[in-house]
C-alpha cells in the first residue's frame, strides 16, 4: 500500500504535469475539480490512492480507463504517471505557483460557463496564463444547461453529442463559436477539440459538464496527452535536490508552523536543508517531517491526520514541518541545499528572486502595497504598474507603523494609499491620515484604487477652479455709483464670462483698476455672477470714479498667459461661448502692451 503514486524506487522518465484550474467565479471551477477527484476515487485500482497536500493526483490507470472509449480520437499511451491537480482554483493561489519568469503549473484549464460566455475573470485568467507562458485548454462547462440537452452521465462528450438532437447540437456550436471569437480577440486560434488539427497552434475547447461528468474523459485525456507530447523536456524527472514553491504557511496543532509546498523538481528527503524566503530575509532550516494526509477511501472526509514520508519525488504536494517557519512567506521559492557549502549561494538566489518583486523607492510619490504572499504581491504590483500608478513600497506582511509613515510621505495626496490584500494593520497601528483600501479580489482592489485617485483628482480640480479668477466683462451701470473711491462701490452688469471676488479688473486700455472685494445682490453676497446679472461690487482701488473710471465703462478681468493656458487646457468645460468672446476681447487689449500675449495658448 504505497502512499505516493511515485516513490524513488520506480521513477519513470516523466513526472506528473501540474495542472491548475482558473476561470470566472461561479463558472464551475470547484465543481469540475470535485468531479475529477470523484472520477479518480471511483476508478482507481486497489492501493493506488494517493494523498497529497493542496493537490490531487489522477493516476495514469484512471485516465487510461476513462479514455478507453476515445482511442480512435485520442490515442493514448501514457508515459506520465498521472496528473497532479492543484486543489484550490482561481488566480489568487495560481499567482503563488510562481517561478522566475514563469509558473510551476505546466498546463491549465480555463473554465467558462458556456451559457454565459467570457466574463471579466475569464479574460484575466487567460492574460495571467499568457504572462506566465502556461498553455491551457478551455473547458466549456455546464453543457447540461443548453436547452434540450439530454444528459448521458460520465460519458465522453463525443458520445453524448452524437445522441443530441440537431437543434441542440447547433445551439452548442453557436455558444462555442462565441468562445472562439473571444479567444480570437485575445490572439488565440481556437476550435472545439475534435476539430483541432494542430494542438500547438490551436486552443482546444472541451465541452464538459461538471454536474453530469460528460466530457470529463476527453478533458483528462487531452491534458495528459498534450502535456506528455509537447512538454517532454519540462516533465523529465531530475534526481537532484528538490525545488518547490510554498503555497501556504499554516500553524498546525502539535506541529507549529508548517509550509504546504508543491515540489516540482527533484526529490525531497527528510533532514534535507531547506532555503526559502522569510519576512526578514532567507530562512535556512532542516526538514523534520514530510507530511501527507492519511490514506482515505473517500477523499471528501476532512483531511486532518497526517503521516510522515521519508521522501517524495516531484511532482507532489506535501506539508513540511521544520523549525523556524514562523516567518515563511507564501509564494516563496524553496530550494534544497545538497550540503552546507551551497547554503550561501541559495540564500542569494532566494534573496534575488524576492528583490525582483519587493519595491522600495523612497524618492517616489506613490502607493504602498501590502499583501499576504509573494505571488499575490507580484500580481498586484504588475496590475498597479499596468495602470501607470507609481509604487513607493511593496512588501509582504501585515500593515506596520512604517507603512503608514511611508504612505504619508507621498507628495501627491492621491497616492497616500495603502493597498491591502489579505493583510490587516498590526494591533495599535493607526491608519488615520492615509486611505486604506482592502479587497480580496485583485481586480476589485485595483478598481477601488483607480476610483479613489479619480475622486482626489476631482476634488483637487474643484479646489483649483474655485481659487481661480475667470475671464469676464462687466459694464458700470450709469446712475449706480454708490461710492467713488477706496473702495469703489458700483452697480455692474455682467456682459460675459464669470465675475468672482478676488478678480483683478482692467479697463479697455489694459490699465489696472483694482481687485473685486465683494459681489452683492439684494444685500446678499455672491461667490459668482454670470452673464446678464446686475450686481453691486466693491473694488479695492486707488482710482476714482468720475476721474479715472466712468459710468458706462467696460471692465475686464485680468489674467496672465499661464492662467489662460490652464483654463483652456484643464477647465475647457467651464469656458462658455460668451466667456470665449470675452477672452478674445481681453487678449486684444493685452496685446497692445505685449503683441505676443497668449499666442502660445490660443490658436
Ligand atoms: P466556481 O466559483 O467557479 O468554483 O464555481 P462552482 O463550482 O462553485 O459552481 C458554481 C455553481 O454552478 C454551483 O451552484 C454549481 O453547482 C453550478 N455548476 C457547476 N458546474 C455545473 C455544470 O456543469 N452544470 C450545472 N447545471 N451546474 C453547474
Amino acid at each position: 500500500n504505497r502512499l505516493s503514486a511515485v516513490s524513488s524506487s520506480d521513477i519513470k522518465k516523466l513526472r506528473q504535469p501540474i495542472v491548475t484550474v482558473l476561470g470566472h467565479v461561479d463558472h464551475g471551477k470547484t465543481s469540475l475539480l470535485d468531479k475529477i477527484r470523484g472520477t479518480a476515487v471511483v476508478r482507481k485500482e486497489a492501493g493506488e490512492m494517493t494523498q497529497e497536500v493542496g493537490a490531487s493526483v489522477v493516476p495514469r490507470s484512471v485516465i487510461q480507463k476513462v479514455a478507453e472509449p476515445l482511442k480512435n480520437i485520442i490515442p493514448l499511451k501514457l508515459e506520465i504517471p498521472g496528473l497532479l491537480f492543484i486543489d484550490t482554483p482561481g488566480h489568487e493561489l495560481f499567482s503563488n505557483l510562481r517561478k522566475r519568469g514563469g509558473s510551476v503549473a505546466d498546463i491549465s484549464v480555463v473554465v467558462v460557463d458556456v451559457t454565459e460566455g467570457f466574463q471579466k475573470q475569464t479574460f484575466e485568467s487567460i492574460q495571467i496564463l499568457r504572462d506566465r507562458r502556461v498553455p491551457f485548454l478551455m473547458a466549456a462547462n455546464k453543457i447540461d444547461r443548453v436547452p434540450g440537452w439530454q444528459p448521458n452521465p460520465n460519458q465522453p462528450f463525443t458520445v453524448s453529442i452524437s445522441r443530441q438532437s440537431k437543434e441542440v447540437q447547433s445551439r452548442l456550436d453557436t455558444l462555442i463559436y462565441k468562445l472562439v471569437m473571444d479567444l480570437a480577440q485575445l490572439g488565440f486560434n481556437a476550435e472545439r477539440f475534435d476539430r483541432v488539427r494542430d494542438f500547438t497552434r490551436n486552443v482546444a475547447i472541451v465541452p464538459v459538464s461538471a454536474k453530469t461528468g460528460e466530457g470529463i474523459p476527453e478533458l483528462l485525456a487531452l491534458l495528459a496527452g498534450l502535456s506528455q507530447r509537447y512538454m517532454e523536456n519540462r516533465l523529465k524527472v531530475v534526481e537532484g535536490p528538490a525545488k518547490g514553491v510554498v503555497m501556504e504557511v499554516k500553524e498546525e496543532i502539535g506541529l507549529g508552523h508548517t509550509i504546504d509546498v508543491i515540489v516540482y523538481d527533484g526529490i525531497l528527503k527528510k533532514n534535507d536543508i531547506l532555503v526559502l524566503a522569510g519576512l526578514n530575509g532567507p530562512i535556512v532550516t532542516r526538514v523534520r517531517g514530510i507530511l501527507v494526509p492519511k490514506p482515505l477511501q473517500d477523499i471528501r472526509i476532512v483531511k486532518t491526520d497526517f503521516v510522515s514520508l521519508d521522501e517524495v519525488v516531484a511532482a507532489a504536494g506535501v506539508k513540511i514541518s521544520a523549525p523556524g517557519l514562523e516567518e515563511a512567506i507564501a509564494g516563496s521559492p524553496l530550494y534544497v541545499a545538497e550540503d552546507e557549502s551551497r547554503i550561501e549561494q541559495l540564500k542569494k538566489v532566494v534573496e534575488e528572486e524576492v528583490s525582483t518583486i519587493k519595491i522600495y523607492n523612497k524618492d517616489v510619490s506613490g502607493v504602498i502595497i501590502k499583501s499576504d504572499s509573494l505571488g499575490t504581491l507580484e500580481a498586484i504590483v504588475s496590475a498597479v504598474s499596468g495602470e501607470k500608478i507609481p509604487i513607493r513600497l511593496a512588501d509582504v506582511g501585515p500593515i506596520s507603523k512604517r507603512d503608514v509613515l511611508e504612505a504619508k510621505l507621498s507628495e501627491d495626496e492621491a497616492y497616500r494609499v495603502i493597498l491591502a490584500f489579505r493583510v490587516r494593520p498590526l494591533t495599535g497601528v493607526d491608519v488615520s491620515g492615509v486611505k486604506l483600501i482592502s479587497n480580496e479580489i485583485i481586480y476589485q482592489l485595483i478598481d477601488e484604487l483607480e476610483r479613489y485617485i479619480q475622486e482626489v483628482r476631482d476634488r483637487e480640480r474643484r479646489r483649483t477652479l474655485e481659487s481661480m479668477s475667470l475671464p469676464c466683462k462687466v459694464k458700470i451701470l450709469p446712475g449706480f455709483v454708490f461710492r467713488r473711491s477706496d473702495p469703489i462701490i458700483v452697480g455692474v452688469e455682467v456682459i460675459g464670462g464669470v465675475l468672482k471676488p478676488g478678480t483683478t479688473l482692467i479697463d479697455k486700455e489694459g490699465r489696472q483698476i483694482g481687485q473685486v472685494l465683494q459681489i452683492q445682490d439684494k444685500k446678499k453676497s455672491l461667490e459668482r455672477a454670470t452673464k446678464g446679472m446686475e450686481v453691486a461690487v466693491s473694488i479695492k482701488s486707488n482710482l476714482m470714479v468720475g476721474r479715472h473710471v466712468n459710468e458706462g465703462d467696460f471692465l475686464y478681468s485680468d489674467f496672465t498667459n499661464d492662467e489662460l493656458g490652464l483654463l483652456l487646457k484643464k477647465f475647457k468645460d467651464v469656458v462658455t461661448n460668451d466667456m470665449m468672446e470675452v477672452i478674445e476681447e481681453t487678449v486684444k487689449i493685452k496685446r497692445k502692451e505685449d503683441p505676443l500675449f497668449a499666442l502660445s495658448v490660443l490658436n
